[in-house]
């Protein structure tokens, strides 16, 4: 199974509109991180979670091949919003593309994207999606040939979103984006994984109400034991990628787009 992080960056990317700080102007290619999404590729199935507002330029840098399912962490702008690009692998497929996202979200999706619901005349590439709600308090392990995906709750302040745990027959990996705190079900079913992401929003002491910051997130990852930690969702407060990569240890890493991890 091969990951392959689509973008890194919190939800106004890095560099940011109008900022001029050192981190929005570097020239290293890690610094430049559009909104956060991961690509799970297996021999046979291809997945992506999220589809950000730069879905399109994501999946021609990554070359995303196909879209066999597309998973959802949550309902806000950053992970939703560039779905309507998918509909090109609706034609290259000729296939509709099973879309899971929580079972709250069910509301948001058919009025955002009404227009992917109605009837369409002939000739016109319309995106075709069906919706799979997921109940959040089951973790029910969803199959896709070798690679199985439980869905797992994650605290983002006001919100109860999903993360998602990623398993082939040798290998765990749990993708848990926007974090603030993880209940105890997913700690139990995420600890000792062979890779784990984790949002991490700022290197600063300030508390976000949705968001860990380094300091806390370097505590959950040690409570989780992840074999590796890469870290995702950054603003441009989390310093430059060659600075913050030096403080850090314990198997945590700055994760940056276009990184690929080969998982067994
Ligand atoms: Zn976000
Ligand atoms: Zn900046
Ligand atoms: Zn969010």
């Amino acid at each position: 199974m091969r990951l392959q992080f689509l973008g890194t960056g919190t939800s106004f990317g890095v560099p940011q509109i109008g900022c001029g700080c050192k981190v929005c102007r570097s020239d290293d290619p890690r610094d430049k991180r559009l909104r956060s999404s991961l690509w799970v590729r297996g021999e046979a199935v291809s997945i992506v979670i999220d589809t950000t507002p730069d879905f399109r330029c994501q999946c021609l840098r990554a070359a995303v091949d196909r879209v066999d399912a597309i998973f959802f962490t949550h309902h806000h702008a950053d992970h939703f919003f560039g779905l309507d690009d998918a509909r090109v692998y609706n034609r290259m497929q000729d296939s509709v593309i099973p879309v899971y996202l929580p079972a709250y979200m069910v509301e948001q999706f058919e009025q955002t994207y009404a227009y992917t619901l109605i009837e369409w005349p002939d000739g016109i590439t319309r995106p075709r999606f069906e919706l799979r709600p997921i109940d959040q308090q089951e973790y029910r392990k969803l199959e896709f040939d070798e690679i199985s995906v439980t869905p797992v709750i994650v605290n983002h302040g006001s919100d109860d979103i999903n993360g998602y745990v990623i398993e082939t027959a040798r290998s765990k990996v749990a993708y848990l984006t926007d974090c603030k705190a993880l209940p105890p079900a997913t700690v139990e079913l995420v600890q000792g994984a062979d890779v784990v992401i984790l949002g991490s929003l700022w290197n600063r002491d300030w508390q976000h109400p949705a968001h860990l910051n380094l300091a806390d997130t370097r505590k959950l990852a040690a409570a989780l034991q992840g074999a590796q930690t890469w870290l995702t969702h950054l603003s441009h407060h989390m310093d430059l990628h060659a600075e913050t990569s030096k403080i850090l240890s314990d198997g945590v890493q700055l994760a940056y787009d276009g990184l690929v991890l080969e998982v067994e």
